[in-house]
């Protein structure tokens, strides 16, 4: 590779490198935004099941104690069975004794599904935990890798302009001229080599003489149908 054609291919490796660093300056912020909503769902999730344990816990307590109410209740009702008088006053008694029954089945139902879910809600509460753990440690180590290449991005670009300057006052001011106004209009890959005597920016085949001509560099080749900038490569084997 002629030195034109070395310094071209460096300044546009450097241009591809401050592109990508200037993308990260947006990307960057984008990741940690979804990393860190990654964590706080997680953590959600845990959280909305600890509520629901403590609401089904109370629940729990409050069934018993209502169990407890109503076997008082009962008693008390039992008792007054020896007082009664008239069939009258018995099926009336019978009937509230009745419903008191019913009404302690219904809470002592109320406590095995409130048991049932307690062990169903601990068990969810342990995987939840696991899982927001999980999500806390793989996302807080990729966390902290963003945060430094987020610190590094400015350093980097600095650098990389650094670069940039040095290959530039080592090429002729047309050179740069014409790389600028390719790389302008095709966004990227303003430099490309010959492969198999073709442009491998746009594929188009080049007469003979031109490869001849790119391969001693002894002036700048543009592509006629793309107008990118044509270098010679050994690896592009002609
Ligand atoms: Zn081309």
């Amino acid at each position: 590779m002629s030195t034109n054609a070395e310094l071209l291919m460096k300044l546009q490796g450097l241009d591809y490198q401050l592109v990508e660093l200037e993308r990260s300056k947006e990307y960057l912020p984008d990741m940690i935004a979804t990393l860190q909503g990654e964590i706080k769902t997680a953590k959600g999730a845990v959280d909305e099941a600890r509520d629901q344990l403590e609401a089904t816990k109370l629940e729990h307590k409050r069934l018993e104690l209502r169990v407890k109410d109503k076997n008082v209740e009962l008693e008390r009702l039992k008792s007054q069975m020896v007082a009664i008088k008239t069939n009258k006053e018995y099926d009336a008694l019978s009937r509230e004794i009745d419903h008191v029954r019913t009404e302690i089945t219904a809470a002592e139902d109320g406590i095995l599904a409130a048991l049932e879910s307690i062990e169903n809600l601990s068990k969810e509460i342990e995987t939840k935990t696991s899982e927001f753990e999980d999500v806390q440690s793989r996302n807080g180590a990729q966390l902290a890798n963003i945060k430094g290449e987020m610190d590094s991005v400015g350093t980097k670009i600095k650098i990389k302009q650094g670069e940039r300057d040095n290959v530039l006052v080592r090429l002729e001011a047309p050179l740069v001229a014409i790389y600028e106004r390719v790389r302008k209009g095709k966004g990227s890959g303003a430099v490309v080599a010959v492969k198999n005597k073709a442009c491998s920016g746009c594929f188009k085949t080049l007469p003979p003489q031109l490869v001849q001509e790119i391969r001693r560099a002894e002036r700048i080749i543009t592509c006629d149908s793309c107008g990118r900038i044509l270098i010679w490569s050994e690896e592009g084997g002609c």
